[in-house]
């Protein structure tokens, strides 16, 4: 049965995304249309979607680190994600700079006279961003949905109650499920209005960017469309494969509905609720998807460290500038580290853009030639994005079993 209303919602999205865009094109002449009477129920589904959110990861969170009631293994499994997602991560930008560097040429030479883009991001300070992490105050994160912030203060309640209740039985931590199965049910409701959504999101974004737009940046499109498919393809289909012992044709199936969703909302958060849906159909356990997942949808975004290193790549020859390769590998550094910490939200991977371009010295008011496509590589990274997260939960739960069962035999 739950399985029948799953196809449902699947297709519905399906649907809506070929009506969002087949209405977009039809309203490409008069997109006020779209942006005025159709986007704002979207953003309705988005604003329900960022308020449910903070609570979903403070609560997940922590049903993920107190159902595994040992503060080595919390230790453990968050190790491997972490490990696993820089790694994944700095594996995508160099498939994002080795294919730009590959089509370079292909890249069309846009004047670059009329440059307006104002960047309002200044460069990483490392401890900033570390004293950043710690809240001053219990409620700020929330208020401010600072989701690194939020993650902290459920890391230190999750391992209080462990200290706390840890010896005792599970009923102990009934509190923490119950309010977190609520956040679940709340989003499972929001998500019920996914096809609405998506529809309203996505044709305006169709009927403002209309063919015309896309026309002179389509090779750089392109290229990052490409990086996006090999990095999901190739990267993703081994280390389930290999790691998480699922077939990648099984898992890419099973993500379907949570990548439909993501390249419609352009929201890694948003797509969390579903996303740990469709992992822990795919073999990934409960308690480690509830971990990994909220941590991924913050901290590992794989499809914006691509769109990052082809980006970079595409407004250098935009300037004339050929990249050195301890440029390069300077990209590489910061797009990685840049990821950690940004929400998963619409556009938030432009800024980082900015951070990345300063790093090596680019013009940041580069950034003006590939802004007014931003959402369409945003809804590819987006995919990208949760499908890395969900490849995680996979091998690490895969990873996890073995390891327990090392330990018994
Ligand atoms: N929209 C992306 C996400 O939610 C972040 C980005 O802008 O790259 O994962």
């Amino acid at each position: 049965m739950a399985e029948k209303k799953k196809m449902a919602l699947s297709t519905q999205i399906f649907i809506a995304l070929v009506l969002a865009i087949l209405a977009g094109i039809a309203l490409t002449g008069h997109p006020d249309l779209a942006t005025g009477y159709i986007k704002p129920f979207g953003t309705i589904f988005l604003n329900l979607i960022k308020w449910i959110v903070c609570p979903l990861v403070f609560f997940s969170i922590m049903a993920g680190v107190v159902s595994m009631r040992d503060i080595r293994k919390v230790g453990a499994i968050g190790g491997t994600t972490v490990l696993y997602y820089l790694c994944t991560t700095a594996f995508a930008v160099a498939i994002g700079l080795l294919f730009a560097n590959v089509f370079k040429g292909i890249f069309p030479v846009l004047s670059t006279t009329d440059l307006s883009f104002e960047p309002s991001a200044t460069s990483v300070n490392f401890m900033d961003t570390l004293v950043g992490l710690f809240p001053s105050n219990f409620i700020q994160p929330f208020v401010e949905a600072n989701m690194l912030q939020v993650i902290v203060s459920s890391l230190f309640i999750g391992f209080a109650l462990i200290l706390v209740y840890g010896e005792k039985k599970d009923s102990d931590f009934a509190a923490v499920n119950v309010c977190n199965d609520i956040c679940m049910k709340t989003m499972e409701m929001i998500l019920r209005l996914s096809p609405v959504g998506v529809f309203c999101l996505l044709c305006p974004v169709v009927a403002e960017n209309g063919p015309a737009v896309l026309g002179s940046l389509a090779k750089v499109l392109l290229v990052a469309y490409l990086c996006f498919a090999v990095h999901a393809v190739a990267v993703y289909s081994m280390t389930v494969k290999v790691l998480g012992r699922v077939s990648p044709l099984e898992f890419f199936k099973g993500m379907m509905p949570a990548m439909m969703l993501a390249f419609s909302s352009a929201s890694s958060v948003g797509t969390l609720p579903l996303n740990l849906e469709c992992a822990e159909k795919l073999g990934a356990d409960r308690e480690v998807a509830s971990f990994v997942l909220p941590l991924g949808a913050t901290i590992n975004m794989d499809g914006t460290a691509i769109y990052q290193g082809v980006c970079s790549v595409f407004i250098a020859s935009c300037f004339g500038i050929s990249l050195t390769f301890s440029q390069m590998l300077t990209i590489v550094l910061t797009a990685t580290l840049a990821s950690i910490g940004t929400a998963g939200v619409p556009g938030a991977g432009m800024v980082m853009l900015a951070m990345v371009l300063q790093s090596v010295g680019l013009p940041v008011e580069g950034i003006a030639l590939v802004a007014g496509v931003d959402r369409i590589f945003d809804m590819g990274r987006t995919v990208v994005n949760i499908t890395g997260d969900a490849s995680c939960a996979i091998v690490v739960s895969q990873l996890q079993r073995a390891r327990e069962s090392r330990r018994k035999s």
